[in-house]
């Protein structure tokens, strides 16, 4: 499925041709052929601006397990696009996004979900995330020098410490916790009140869940 996928995005690059007949004279125009918002892509064909820390292609994580074969970041288009438009707005002010996470295959969702089954840091796989659906990231942000923000806690820290409404914090922390959810609410994405990385596309919600496993190679 994922080969027909990849295809799919590479030609969103491809040419293609028509002809056109105006006063007897053939001539072409080149024409860009379009691909559905709801495609999934990967974010590498789209910008190479991003830092990758996958957490879950390895033991790096809660699960204590590497559960993705390599480290892509497979996202609807339209969550690409809206990234790839915060990316520029945090660039702009020296910084970059760190990804932790993005299409999250729902087999990984029920692991999760038998770990720590508690809905406030882990959905449901009968109602499915929105990672599932490919309208989620997990993110945080380097600075110029590629050094992580402190944003008070780990990635996937399950307490109350890891929540926006946590206040307990140096001004600092909160300030780079406001300065993340305030770019991405612009571009389109809302943000989760106890996981300070996470953040869904608005117009990604009701997207179906998916089940694939992305092609390494
Ligand atoms: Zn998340």
């Amino acid at each position: 499925m994922l080969h027909f996928i990849k295809t799919l995005s590479l030609s969103f690059f491809l040419l293609g041709t028509i002809s056109v007949c105006a006063q007897h004279e053939a001539y072409e125009v080149p024409t860009e052929q379009q691909i559905a918002d709801t495609t999934f892509v990967n974010l590498k064909d789209y910008s190479t601006d991003f830092v990758y820390d996958m957490k879950y292609a390895t033991e790096d994580n809660f699960l204590k397990a590497k559960v993705y074969d390599c480290a892509e970041c497979l996202l609807r288009l339209k969550t690409v696009k809206a990234l790839v438009a915060a990316n520029k707005d945090f660039i702009k002010k020296g910084y970059k996004i760190k990804l932790y996470d993005c299409y999250r295959p729902l087999s990984i969702q029920k692991k999760m979900w038998a770990i720590v089954s508690n809905p406030n840091y882990v959905a449901d796989p009968k109602k499915g995330s929105i990672h599932n659906r490919g309208g989620a990231v997990d993110i945080s942000l380097v600075d110029a020098d590629g050094k992580e923000l402190d944003m008070g806690t780990s990635f996937d820290f399950f307490g109350p410490e890891a929540g926006h409404n946590y206040t307990k914090f140096s001004k600092n922390i909160l300030s780079n916790r406001k300065f993340l959810k305030k770019i991405m609410i612009q571009n389109g994405f809302n943000s989760f009140d106890s996981e300070w990385w996470h953040y869904n596309l608005k117009t990604g919600l009701k997207d179906a869940v998916s089940n694939q496993k992305w092609n390494c190679n």
